[in-house]
């Protein structure tokens, strides 16, 4: 991947049909010889040899669906996008010899883009009704409508729209140095751009310079927006920014960060060359990969 090329999960040009929903039209979609499928069970796809397996939604007549049945993606071209998330664990894993479940992350790196873009729709959408089954007004089990693209309560008639959370992801600078983090959970050595989710009442700027001090205590200024990243793990969306440090001395948050260290461009752009091992950069398909990556050609 290049900075020249879409950002892993988006890219994909689908045309989300916002008037072709009907339950008639979803029929015809569904019937047509030019319809595909994905398969997922709990947010895993069906995989085979690196790839997602696709087929013809009547290959999955009669078997189990997990609410909410199938969602229609939209249209690829003149190809209406299906995914089916199955209630059986076995019933996905036996449709196609040779194929198992795996989670997309693990195959990103490998993966087609325009495949991960769809894939990444069907996860985010499936997450969200996997988490928003009951009606937040009223406590009455929604139903899916139009595709899954929204829900409906068939009590108090409140419609539902797929929730996505914005995240910001900031590449701290001062000179010629970066500011690099490594969460608690993760392994030694695995640095990346600090991050946190937008709180209510913020802008993009403020959410950046408040997250920066809180993990960190370093007052930034001068939050430049870059490009986003649509993140299925699940749904939100990531905003990613440069901004300026105006001090350099870390005080971390010990609940937020293991480490956080000042890096120089020239170590940087060694260790995404693989010729020095100073820490291990974030994999290719995320969105602080690409964040460094425009820093090192700036
Ligand atoms: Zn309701």
């Amino acid at each position: 991947m290049t900075s020249t090329t879409p950002i892993a999960f988006s890219g994909a040009p689908l045309d989300l049909a916002e008037n072709q929903r009907s339950a008639s039209d979803l029929n015809a979609f569904l019937k047509g010889d030019n319809a595909r499928a994905f398969v997922m069970f709990k947010g895993r796809f069906l995989v085979k040899n690196g790839d997602l397996v696709q087929m013809h939604p009547s290959q999955l007549k009669g078997l189990h669906l997990y609410d909410p049945g199938p969602l229609f993606l939209g249209l690829d071209g003149n190809i209406p996008q299906f995914s089916f998330s199955l209630a059986k664990e076995n019933e996905a894993q036996n449709l196609v010899s040779g194929a198992s479940l795996d989670h997309i992350r693990n195959i990103a790196s490998f993966m087609d883009a325009h495949q991960l873009a769809l894939a990444g729709r069907a996860k985010s959408l499936f997450d969200w009704h996997r988490s928003h089954r009951f009606c937040s007004n009223c406590g009455v089990e929604s139903k899916p409508q139009a595709g899954g693209v929204t829900r409906q309560c068939p009590s108090c008639e409140t419609d539902h729209f797929p929730r996505v959370n914005p995240v910001v992801i900031m590449l701290v600078l001062e000179g010629d140095n970066c500011l690099l983090g490594r969460g608690p959970e993760w392994p030694e050595g695995a640095f990346s751009a600090l991050a946190g989710f937008v709180s209510p009442g913020e802008s993009l700027s403020e959410a950046c310079i408040r997250e920066v001090k809180e993990e960190v205590n370093i007052d930034v200024k001068s939050p430049v927006y870059k490009f986003s990243q649509p993140w299925p793990f699940p749904g939100q969306l990531m905003m990613g920014m440069f901004c300026t440090a105006t001090n350099t001395e870390i005080t971390l948050d010990t609940k937020e960060l293991a480490e956080a260290k000042w890096f120089t461009k020239d170590t940087v752009r060694a260790v995404y060359e693989g010729t020095d091992t100073s820490f291990l950069c974030p994999p290719e398909f995320t969105i602080a990969h690409q964040l460094i990556k425009a820093w090192l050609e700036s």
